[in-house]
């Protein structure tokens, strides 16, 4: 065989969240191609992995699928959202990777580099008619996430996810709070910063007792996703795309969009109205903190859940854009981007040229 002759139709630098909606997606398309996967981990990495969907299927394997959410704004003011449109489920990011990759041997290994047709680990190389990398390092601004999957002593009586709770205090961060009741007398408990914060796990442990739940550890989630404008890089994907929002840090459903488009031989471009709300979003986040925390508080809280998932998903229709407009506080958001318009200037120029390195 000549040395770079294709030995595969598709090949995955990296096999987390990215890898596998993308590998199931072209599966089911192409059932007779050939796939190569690696990843220098010999198993996924837990954490909860959420998603919206449109309410008539679930696309990916879910544990859970709810469809209302509840919002608690900083009065501490309980707002349960129905979702007509839209559903909203999760499952372990493990236990879902494994069902997407259901028979498929993963090879493990460091990749030392990737470019469109050849994956190289330690001396060997493959050749593949496309290559997907999604090998990623931390870079530039990040969100950070800490969980306690709690068994409690007690059953709790929390019905749907509170999706965010603004009662946490803004510092210099914000930070929201966020639950899934998973069982009975199980929860997952987070907290969710924007920017480095001194001591996530200590105001973890706070929001924990502050709601009252006692109980035991089965899993303390940590991470960090690089937040960075949305610019799709040719042959990455996932939060090496660049796939993963600034405004919100979710990825699956953007990977499962991607994928789709990917298997359709198409791609995806972002309309501009959510690379400027992101930009916008990203600056306040980072400079004006308490300022971001109202506003999402605002927005948040007084949009319906349909209308707050299309917004997120990307998919609002234009007949939803006053009502979008009119829950933001427009003229304080019109005069906050007119005097903050060099910093926002600044901010695109960073973000892009922050690149997703591996
Ligand atoms: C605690 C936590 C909770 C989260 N919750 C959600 C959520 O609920 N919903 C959501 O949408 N998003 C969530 N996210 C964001 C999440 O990071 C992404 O949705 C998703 O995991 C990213 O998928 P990915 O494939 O881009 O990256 P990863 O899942 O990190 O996959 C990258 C893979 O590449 C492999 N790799 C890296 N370097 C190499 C190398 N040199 N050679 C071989 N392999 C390599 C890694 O081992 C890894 O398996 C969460 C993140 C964290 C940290």
């Amino acid at each position: 065989m000549a040395a770079n002759t294709p030995q595969y139709d598709y090949a995955f630098a990296g096999t987390g969240a990215a890898a596998a909606i993308t590998y199931s997606i072209l599966n089911k398309h192409n059932p007779h191609s050939s796939f190569l996967l690696v990843d220098k981990q010999n198993r996924p990495a837990r954490h909860a992995a959420a998603f919206w969907h449109t309410s008539n299927a679930t696309p990916l394997p879910a544990l859970h699928t709810w469809d209302r959410y509840a919002v608690v704004d900083s009065s501490g003011q309980r707002h349960i959202k129905q979702l007509n449109r839209f559903a909203y489920s999760m499952h372990w990011s493990d236990e879902m990777i494994s069902q997407l990759l259901k028979g498929v041997s993963v090879v493990h290994a460091r990749v030392e580099s990737a470019d469109a047709t050849q994956v190289i680990s330690a001396g060997q190389s493959w050749n593949a008619r496309h290559v997907f990398d999604s090998r990623w390092k931390r870079s530039g601004f990040c969100q950070l996430f800490s969980g306690r999957h709690l068994k409690l002593e007690r059953p709790h009586s929390i019905h749907e996810p509170v999706l965010m709770d603004f009662t946490l205090p803004v510092r210099d961060n914000v930070v929201l709070g966020y639950q899934l009741p998973v069982a009975s007398d199980e929860i997952l408990i987070e907290v969710v910063s924007f920017g480095a914060v001194a001591d996530i796990d200590g105001i973890l442990d706070s929001y924990i007792a502050s709601q009252g739940l006692t109980g035991s550890t089965l899993l303390h989630e940590r991470g960090l996703t690089p937040l960075r404008l949305f610019r799709h890089q040719p042959g990455r994907i996932g939060i090496s795309g660049t796939v993963v929002r600034a405004s919100n840090g979710y990825g699956l459903p953007y990977f499962l969009r991607d994928a789709q488009l990917i298997a359709a031989g198409k791609r995806y471009y972002r309309p501009l109205l959510y690379n400027l709300s992101d930009l916008i979003l990203l600056n306040m986040v980072k400079r004006h903190p308490v300022r971001a925390h109202k506003l999402l508080n605002r927005l948040v809280s007084r949009l319906s859940g349909d209308d707050l998932i299309a917004f997120l998903d990307e998919t609002m229709s234009v007949s939803a854009l006053p009502r979008f407009v009119s829950a933001m506080s427009p003229v304080a958001m019109l005069r906050y981007t007119a005097v903050n318009l060099l910093q926002i200037f600044n901010e695109y120029k960073k973000q892009t040229g922050d690149s997703a390195d591996t």
